[in-house]
């Protein structure tokens, strides 16, 4: 890791400053880094020898669906493996959001091993965050099909890291 740590950290600056104005949607009003923090660090914790590219990647994870970060943007600064992988798990936000939601479902057989390792992560995370510190306006029923929808993507992509699998169907146990 000692070569490529700077790229991390360089990731992690980029990160933080392009989020910087977003919350979570948590009662707490959670800063937005702290997601993708806990997405890197879930991915670096679980997949040994996983490559910096791809931590930077789950760094970066929602920089261009939630920022006016460009894929062009994270190519220059980042290289074409990283801008790709961000790029191949960001939704297409001209779409209506049901329909994103579906295509998620449809397209995740679709992504490559490194991209589906990066949606596992999200899934776990985003799991964790509907349990222990949910948006503070979801009712039991949206926060039921918000678990339900996350396993119809992961069961697309069963079969890509058994240790991130597992957290997932962990993570799964606590639905409301
Ligand atoms: P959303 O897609 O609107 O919100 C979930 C996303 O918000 C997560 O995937 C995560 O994305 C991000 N997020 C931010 N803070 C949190 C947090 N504390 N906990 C968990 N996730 C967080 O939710 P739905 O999937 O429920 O809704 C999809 C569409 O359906 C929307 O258009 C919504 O308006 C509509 N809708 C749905 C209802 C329902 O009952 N399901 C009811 C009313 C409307 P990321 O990792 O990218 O940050
Ligand atoms: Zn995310």
């Amino acid at each position: 890791m000692t070569s490529s740590t700077p790229l991390l950290l360089h990731a992690l600056a980029f990160a933080a400053d392009r989020h910087r104005q977003q919350r979570r949607k948590d009662a707490q009003a959670t800063p937005y880094i702290n997601h993708v923090i806990a997405v890197a660090r879930t991915l670096a914790a679980a997949v040994h020898d996983v490559p910096t590219a791809v931590v930077c990647a789950a760094v970066l994870h929602d920089i261009i669906e939630d920022t006016e970060t460009t894929a062009q943007e994270l190519q220059s600064l980042f290289g074409e493996e990283v801008a790709a992988l961000v790029q191949e798990v960001s939704d297409d936000k001209t779409l209506p959001k049901q329909e994103r939601k579906r295509l998620q479902i449809a397209h995740a057989p679709q992504l490559t091993h490194s991209a589906r390792l990066i949606k596992l992560a999200d899934k776990i995370c985003n799991l964790q965050d509907v349990s222990g510190s949910p948006p503070a306006d979801w009712p039991l029923q949206r926060k039921q099909e918000y678990f339900d929808w996350s396993k119809a993507v992961v069961d697309q992509i069963r079969g890509t890291h058994t240790t991130l699998e597992a957290l997932f169907d962990d993570a799964y146990r606590l639905r409301p």
